[in-house]
């Protein structure tokens, strides 16, 4: 069923929901990796409505869509890096960290009062056509309720978020389903700040040169995405099973997974496709009613698998 703040994503929808984001509204929609909770970046009310919604800790940076790389260049300082990663992935799932140009007109807030933005491309052709109409940045992060599991369905932000929203722009369910990797470019060192379908092999073959990993204390100075308990359901995770326990919903994985399994993330062994259903497959499984906690047998931890078991680690998380 359709709720009433529901819409399918088609021109006339897309426009209504460039002039809310214009008039400083919020409006949830797809992007090809999470639904995001939108606001204009510029608006620093709608910055702060997007922390209340999502009663996110403001010491947590927001993530600025754009159109086109020529729109990111309004808002921070371009560099080579920046320009081979855009030219290689966007738009597409990867976010760059860059510092705020000197006259940024994006809200500091949204970069949780650092020197740095992070901004992105996003590749879904609804996305894309709603940054073109609003003619804005976008701040979106997911919209879900934080340390809380991404959605990637409409009606996954209806169940965050019921009537609060005005309109959740209906996109289909997420192509790639796990958030965007987040790559800092902003100084001499390179950092992977968050795994995602991009992986960092992709990263280093087109700089041809190797990425740093921030240490576990910096890194959540540096991305506070970074927080171990997040992505988290509200049933218990166990990881690496081998079989459900009394209680447990078993999500599996490959051919060979457990004749108990509840979801198959991808009956096939593919990581891809696994990406695309873990978190709909966590929601669909996190039922105090039916179950006392959510298995999961191990995933390869291997290309795409790194950032599903970056995932599954934070929702393990208590
Ligand atoms: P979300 O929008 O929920 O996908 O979260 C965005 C994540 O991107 C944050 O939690 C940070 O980890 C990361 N991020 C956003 N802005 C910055 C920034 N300026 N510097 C470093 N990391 C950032
Ligand atoms: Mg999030």
């Amino acid at each position: 069923m359709l709720s009433m703040n529901i819409e399918r994503a088609d021109p006339n929808s897309i426009k209504k929901a460039a002039d809310l984001l214009r008039s400083g509204k919020l409006v949830a929609f797809a992007t090809e990796t999470v639904y995001g909770l939108g606001g204009d970046a510029t608006n620093d009310k709608a910055i702060a409505e997007i922390f209340a919604t999502k009663a996110r800790p403001e010491f947590n940076p927001l993530i600025v869509h754009v159109s086109d790389a020529q729109m990111a260049k309004c808002f921070v300082e371009w560099n080579a890096r920046a320009e081979k990663l855009a030219l290689a992935f966007w738009p597409g799932p990867l976010t760059l960290v860059l510092k705020r140009t000197s006259d940024c007109k994006v809200s500091l807030l949204a970069s949780a009062g650092g020197d740095t933005l992070a901004i992105r491309v996003p590749a879904n052709k609804a996305a894309h056509a709603l940054l073109v109409d609003a003619g804005i940045p976008v701040a979106a992060p997911s919209a879900n309720r934080s340390g809380r599991v991404s959605p990637t369905t409409a009606e996954h932000v209806y169940a965050e978020f019921g009537d609060r929203l005005p309109l959740i722009l209906d996109g289909g369910a997420c192509d790639v389903g796990i958030e965007s990797t987040v790559v800092d470019v902003s100084g001499d060192e390179v950092f992977l700040l968050r795994p995602g379908t991009i992986t960092r092999e992709q990263l280093e073959e087109v700089l041809g040169g190797k990425l740093s990993t921030p240490d576990e204390k910096t890194g959540v100075l540096k991305s506070p995405g970074m927080l171990l308990s997040h992505y988290a359901p509200s049933l218990p995770v166990r990881l690496n099973a081998v079989d459900a326990r009394e209680g447990e919903a078993l999500l599996g994985f490959g051919k060979n997974a457990p004749h108990n399994t509840v979801i198959n993330l991808s009956l096939s062994g593919d990581l891809k496709e696994a990406a695309a259903n873990l978190f709909a497959a966590l929601r669909f499984v996190d039922k105090p009613e039916l179950y006392s906690a959510i298995s999961i047998t191990p995933i390869p931890d291997t290309g795409i698998g790194i950032a599903i078991n970056d995932r599954l680690k934070r929702a393990s998380q208590t």
